[in-house]
């Protein structure tokens, strides 16, 4: 990079980091309660005034945290007859419309969440977002949206949550109609691949929550690698099958994945990971219980043709 440009470049990049400094004084977040996410959601009244469309940059926050960690303190109901917090999301639906039918999981800045939310008037959508300052500001955005648009966006709400851990305390078995997970973060080293939130292991939660041959499950990615992944497990599942190129066409869903979250957009732009700007996506779908092929330990812990000849010896060794 030549050097006017480069000082340009880390001039830009101070200058963003006062602005987020100061943003976090005047909403009393410190860096620490950012990674904290036991902590109470933080008043942004002091950047964004009540129905004002909030501006992303004074919402960025560090993009990894560890889904798997034990130290969170997130809150949840405590049955699911505890149905309090739906009213405070969805306080204009009447009380029976309440219950969400889609959840976009790690949803950050909301794109998908209030675009489906325009296009499908008649479902509830819910967005997941395990980042504190990321889920305040699509819950701005969707007040000023409900502000500016009388009637509408009144079926969309976003819910501070780790979608890997809480999920069956918020939804009841077979609740729900769509599942999107659109570029999750790709948790590239092996060792932290547990932490990927399109697991066979989670696959097994999804699949309780999805309503058997009406719900759907989405995957979106930039990361050939990770849509490999996603393929695999699955494809693995005894409880999902794959939809057919026609069958992804003809649903309305899946347009507006590929083009309406924020990070898709910015794969369009800049090309993303493979930097050809391919979307590498599949949809799934929840086949009915009676036509599944019988679950047992190998759907789940695949036995390797190696582990398969180690077990073999050892077991001739113990033998002797
Ligand atoms: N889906 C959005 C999009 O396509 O623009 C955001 C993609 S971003 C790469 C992944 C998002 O998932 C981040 O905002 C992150 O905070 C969120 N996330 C990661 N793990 C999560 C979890 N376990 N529960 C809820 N959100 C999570």
């Amino acid at each position: 990079m030549p050097l006017n440009k480069a000082s340009a470049y880390i001039a830009k990049q101070k200058r963003r980091a006062e602005e987020c400094n100061t943003m976090n004084q005047e909403q009393g977040v410190s860096d620490r309660q950012e990674d904290d996410t036991s902590q109470p959601i933080a008043s942004s009244a002091a950047i964004t005034q009540h129905g004002e469309m909030p501006q992303k940059k004074f919402y960025r926050q560090r993009a990894h945290c560890n889904p798997l960690a034990h130290n969170d303190s997130f809150q949840y109901p405590s049955s699911l007859q505890d149905t309090a917090w739906l009213e405070e999301h969805f306080p204009n639906l009447p009380e029976g419309q309440r219950h969400p039918t889609f959840l976009d999981c790690g949803c950050g800045f909301g794109g998908l969440t209030v675009a489906l939310a325009k296009l499908l008037p008649e479902e509830v959508i819910l967005g997941l977002e395990i980042r504190l300052k990321v889920k305040e500001y699509v819950r701005l955005r969707i007040m000023a949206l409900r502000q500016e648009n009388p009637g509408q966006y009144e079926n969309c709400s976003v819910l501070r949550t780790n979608s890997m851990k809480y999920l069956p305390n918020f939804f009841p078995k077979a609740s729900l109609r769509k599942m999107f997970f659109c570029f999750p973060d790709p948790h590239f080293k092996r060792k932290n691949h547990a932490r990927r939130i399109v697991s066979l292991r989670l696959l097994s939660e999804y699949a309780y929550l999805l309503q058997p041959t009406v719900g759907r499950l989405y995957c979106i990615t930039d990361v050939k690698e990770l849509h490999e992944w996603h393929l695999r497990e699955c494809d693995a599942h005894p409880l999902f099958r794959n939809l057919s190129v026609q069958e992804m066409k003809d649903d309305i869903c899946v347009e507006t994945m590929i083009n309406e979250t924020e990070e898709a957009k910015k794969v369009t732009r800049s090309g993303g990971d493979n930097k050809r700007g391919e979307k590498y996506y599949q949809v799934y779908e929840r086949i009915p219980d009676e036509g599944a092929p019988k679950i047992h330990a190998g759907n789940f812990f695949p036995v390797t043709s190696e582990e398969e000849d180690a077990n073999r010896s050892t077991a001739e060794t113990d033998n002797k």
